[in-house]
């Protein structure tokens, strides 16, 4: 569907988990035609992303450039399917692409080293199978492929008419990019900036040192960007982005304090804090109980990144005892 001129928004289905769809956007210009994000490799996917280039007089031989803001599965899945039947030329970051072979091709490495992580924050036993795997699965709906173009942040992407930026907005995931059309002051936000949802941001062996603290400052950086209107990853496109960093920056604000709370009388494991206080998966106050096992290891890395963040600040102190390492913000 063309939702501005020029710009067509392709709703592409996720299949199971709590999100429905992801958007891929493909933007027209006079000398070709780029694609952002693509969806899971899945038949399903696949076709919603044909049906949807059918419905803008677009097929796949029109794509002639793909961009992807970051590696997670529902953005990057089916790029290397759609280079193979398009020729377009692939760009992402440099930072994501080091991150595909040790997260989809040779997992074994990563995979003991997020047990080790789970475990020394304090999973207990019996839960570490299920928390360390749970991500796996996704891999079967992912074709791996390197960039052509390897970013850094910083570019301008120029294709005929169309002017693209790139800006470098670390956090939910290391090398995640934003891209910025300034003739009209559009900004592709990919899961930086989500309109219903606050993106995860996780401390894991991927993550860099601290993850929140890059993703608060990138997105206080585009507060001194002038945008019309945000296309993000998921949702709708959406006007009024700095009331909606403003709400991301209070939301992260109190889940610090309420992990400042937790752990200020006793030092605790990240496991323990995160297992008393309130998540949001589907935007509702939820116990971690109630929690799925992929949700409870995104709230464990969260208040992870978050007692990193608190570190960083000199807020919070780690010890480590008996292989487990205990976090206090009291004074
Ligand atoms: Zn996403």
């Amino acid at each position: 569907m063309e939702i501005v001129q020029g710009i067509h928004q392709i709703k592409v289905p996720i299949p199971g988990g709590t999100l429905d769809h992801v958007n891929a956007y493909i933007l027209q210009s006079d000398k070709g035609n780029v694609l952002i994000d693509t969806g899971f490799d899945t038949p399903e996917a696949f076709a919603a992303l044909r049906d949807g280039l059918k419905l803008s007089s677009l097929g796949f031989k029109d794509i002639t450039h793909i961009i992807i803001t970051h590696i997670h599965p529902d953005h990057y899945g089916m790029t290397a399917k759609l280079k193979q039947m398009t020729g377009a030329t692939v760009a992402f970051s440099e930072t994501e692409e080091r991150l595909l072979e040790s997260r989809y091709q040779n997992p074994e490495s990563l995979l003991a080293e997020t047990r080790g992580l789970l475990q020394s924050n304090g999973v207990p036993e019996e839960y570490l199978p299920g928390l360390v795997e749970v991500a796996m699965p996704l891999r079967e709906f992912v074709g791996v492929v390197p960039a052509d173009t390897k970013l850094k942040g910083g570019e301008k992407i120029s294709i005929g008419s169309l002017e693209l930026r790139v800006i470098l907005t670390p956090g939910h995931s290391p090398g995640h990019i934003c891209l910025y059309e300034p003739k009209r002051k559009f900004l592709f936000s990919g899961d930086h900036v989500l309109p219903d949802i606050t993106s995860h941001v996780g401390f894991h062996p991927q993550s860099g040192e601290n993850p929140l603290g890059d993703f608060l400052a990138a997105l206080e950086a585009l507060t001194q960007l002038d945008i019309n209107l945000a296309f993000p990853g998921h949702g709708s496109v959406f006007s009024g982005i700095r009331l909606r960093i403003n709400e991301l920056l209070y939301h992260h604000q109190e889940r610090e304090r309420a992990i400042v709370i937790a752990a200020e009388d006793e030092m605790k494991t990240a496991y323990q804090i995160a297992s008393e206080i309130l998540w949001m998966p589907t935007g509702e106050p939820m116990p971690f109980s109630k929690l799925s096992n992929f949700d409870k290891r995104l709230a464990v890395l969260e208040t992870l990144a978050h007692l990193k963040y608190l570190m960083s600040k000199g807020k919070a102190q780690k010890f480590t005892k008996d292989g487990l390492d205990l976090y206090w913000t009291g004074e």
